[in-house]
């Protein structure tokens, strides 16, 4: 492994299994959107993906940084390649896209920020396609539907702000080395280009999960007053007894929209 030891503190488990590279390569969809990776490691999904379509990759560590510079010297000075050395959540929080121009999202994501990263791809209004591999039980909470046990607010935020959304193939520990605790998968989202997330919804959705196993009224009650829940509750037609998982995503973001109607 070019005399580099992975480095915990950056989630790196780099991936040695050619199926499952050439299983990442045969999802890209076929259309004429920039490419970006996330993480390139010691660069064997960025040599694939390369061939393919001029890119950018953002990797945080400066070992690394240095055996893709010159593994990619050629690809990089005939401007195929954009390597930048950079935490890549701090180029999100300095500028809100990773590409001036629709982009697709493909890495092996470092899983200690998976979450981070995907919720950030998906406010990110350049980016159409994000196919990545992270933690399966995260996979499943972003692929989960209304009245599935993994269902919360992961899962709404995906169905409101993607026209498709599914897990491709799961990703055993020894196609990696080192190999994870956990089984991985490749989640597939297509966001629906039109939707945004208003306000704080995010913050709305993490008061209706405080308490998952409680009552959705319950859970509100530490934000709203109990008579603006029933009246929300009544003009939606949902019922007092449902429990945060056993309501729609649409049903979420039209309650958010009274909330904030009627705070104005
Ligand atoms: N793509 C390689 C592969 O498939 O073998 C490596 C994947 S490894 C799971 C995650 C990669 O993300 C590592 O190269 C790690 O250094 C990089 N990384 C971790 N945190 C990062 C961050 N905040 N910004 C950019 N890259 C990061």
């Amino acid at each position: 492994m070019e005399n580099i030891k992975a480095k915990k503190k950056y989630g790196q488990n780099f991936l040695i299994d050619n199926a499952v590279l050439n299983g990442i390569i045969q999802a890209m969809p076929n259309n004429e959107n920039y490419l970006v990776e996330i993480g390139p490691g010691l660069g064997d999904l960025t040599e694939k993906l390369v061939k393919y379509k001029d890119m950018t990759a953002y990797e945080v560590d400066t070992d690394l940084v240095s055996v893709l510079r010159s593994k990619f010297k050629d690809e990089i000075d005939s401007n195929k390649l954009e390597l930048i050395h950079t935490d890549v959540l701090r180029t999100w929080e300095s500028q809100k896209t990773l590409h001036e121009g629709k982009y697709d999202l493909i890495a092996n994501l470092p899983y200690y920020i998976a979450t981070n990263i995907i919720l950030r791809a998906l406010e990110d209004a350049n980016c159409e396609h994000i196919i990545v591999m992270i933690q399966k039980e995260v996979a499943v909470k972003f692929t989960a539907k209304v009245n599935d046990k993994e269902y919360s607010s992961l899962g709404i935020i995906s169905q409101l702000l993607t026209s498709d959304s599914k897990i491709l193939f799961d990703v055993s520990p020894e196609s990696f080395n080192p190999a994870p605790k956990v089984v991985s998968s490749i989640l597939y989202l297509r966001k629906n280009m039109t939707n945004s997330l208003s306000g704080d919804f995010k913050k709305f959705l993490k008061a209706c999960f405080s308490q998952p196993r409680k009552k959705l009224s319950k859970n509100l009650s530490s934000i709203l007053e109990k008579s603006e829940i029933s009246q929300i509750f009544n003009e939606l037609d949902i019922n007092d007894n449902k429990r945060p998982h056993e309501v729609s995503a649409s049903l979420y973001s039209q309650m958010y929209t009274k909330v904030k109607n009627g705070r104005e």
